[in-house]
């Protein structure tokens, strides 16, 4: 039986995640739909994605808001079935991108998504660089 202390101090992926220092956390909850409609919001919106880019634990998160279509869904008609997914950015994805590959095999979900990741930075920047004409694209780390 494991210790309580080992309980206690076990570290798991979320310890590592990039965006639990994010000075802009509500950012993580600007889904496309809003950004496309406003400047301020896909600019955050990109700042959100810029921040999973660089996470250590992208894959790890990803597969978790993927794992979360895997819940049933009550049946109660009061509750929808949104109710038990994954909302927001996971991993750099929104959750229109996680509903295109969510009947995939995890894994095979998880690598789609992350083949994409460049094209979907790329949109994102392109996008904000239509609301502000004197936005400079982020220099790519490397
Ligand atoms: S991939 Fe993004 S949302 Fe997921 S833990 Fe990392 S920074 Fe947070």
């Amino acid at each position: 039986m494991a210790d309580f202390r080992d309980l206690l101090f076990s570290r798991t992926w979320t310890d590592d995640a990039a965006c639990a220092d994010s000075p802009d956390p509500d950012a993580f909850f600007i889904e496309g739909n809003s950004s496309d409609r406003d400047a301020t919001a896909s600019l955050r919106a990109l700042g959100a994605f810029l921040t999973c880019q660089r996470c250590p634990v992208r894959v790890e998160c990803l597969s978790e808001a993927l794992r979360t279509w895997r819940v049933p869904i009550p049946t109660n008609r009061r509750v929808t079935g949104i109710g038990v997914r994954a909302v927001g950015t996971w991993g750099a994805t929104t959750y229109r991108d996680r509903e295109a590959v969510a009947s995939l095999p995890i894994p095979e979900a998880v690598a789609r998504l992350e083949a994409d990741l460049p094209q979907r930075i790329a949109r994102r920047i392109e996008a904000v660089g239509e609301k502000h004409p004197s936005f400079r694209p982020p220099v790519p780390a490397g």
